[in-house]
């Protein structure tokens, strides 16, 4: 029997990419999932087949992490129906880039409001509970973005440093009753995100990228599932990143 027998994580953006892909590295670790999407229910459903196939419960939920209100019932419901939340993931994400000059306030307020406000619904929303079990582990999916900065992704980048120092913040706030808080930071990840991206600029980029690849989304997961776990017990307000030593 794993070490996370029982327990529930809940994966905000689970449905695809790196969501998609810690939800079946921590299937595996043996937590209950419970995730949220934005609008693909196919890319949803198959990933309840494929969590509940491991033997897992499997709860996907559609859910937009901007609303606060709708992450609360996000919540409110995997409590109800797999149990409390021992693990929050919050890996919902988007871009909408552009340089400043042509930034539309559209732009500019969409990023933030899913990337930097749905991780503060999230916590928000778990976070008593884990302080009255005196546990509880939350990881927020950053960016190397919001550690350099990226031209035409003031908007992303902004949201993304704003997560780093929001899960500091945190971290030295509940540390006290035993909960943890840490930020992996991904370069290049292959998923959808980077598949929009021109491949001319993915060619230079690899040449950025110590290891001259881009990442894999299993690669990020399992970096998350080392920080949800016991071996990670004193590992808390911290940053890691995965980016195959990504200069930019
Ligand atoms: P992705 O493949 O585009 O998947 C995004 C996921 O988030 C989907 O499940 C999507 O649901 C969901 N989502 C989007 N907006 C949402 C909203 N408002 N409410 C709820 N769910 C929403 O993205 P990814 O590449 O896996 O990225 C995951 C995280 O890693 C993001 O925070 C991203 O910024 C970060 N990251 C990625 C890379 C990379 O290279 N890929 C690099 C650095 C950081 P639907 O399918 O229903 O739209």
């Amino acid at each position: 029997m794993s070490e996370n027998s029982q327990r529930v994580a809940l994966i905000t953006g689970g449905s695809r990419g790196i969501g998609r892909a810690t939800a079946l590295r921590l299937a595996r670790d043996g937590y209950d999932i419970a995730f949220c999407y934005a609008s693909d229910g196919s890319a949803a459903e198959l990933l309840e087949k494929e969590l509940t196939a491991l033997g897992r419960r499997a709860l996907g939920v559609r859910a937009d992490v901007a609303d606060g209100a709708a992450v609360r019932e996000l919540v409110a419901r995997t409590e109800r129906e797999l149990g409390p939340v021992d693990l929050a993931v919050a890996s919902a994400g988007i871009t909408r880039d552009n340089p400043l000059l042509l930034m539309t306030d559209e732009q500019w307020h969409s990023v933030l409001d899913v990337n930097l406000d749905g991780v503060y619904h999230l916590s928000r929303s778990v976070v008593y509970e884990m302080m009255k079990r005196k546990s509880g582990t939350i990881v927020n999916l950053s960016s190397v973005a919001g550690v350099h900065g990226h031209a035409a992704q003031s908007n992303y980048a902004a949201s993304k440093a704003g997560i780093i120092a929001f899960s500091k913040s945190l971290a030295q706030e509940v540390g006290r009753y035993g909960i943890r808080v840490n930020v992996v930071a991904p370069g290049f990840i292959e998923t959808d995100m980077t598949a929009a991206v021109d491949e001319k600029f993915l060619k230079d980029a690899r040449k950025q990228i110590a290891l001259r690849r881009l990442g894999t989304a299993d690669e990020v997961a399992d970096l998350v599932s080392f920080l949800a776990s016991d071996r990670a017990a004193y590992v808390t307000g911290s940053v890691f990143h995965v980016d195959g030593g990504i200069r930019l």
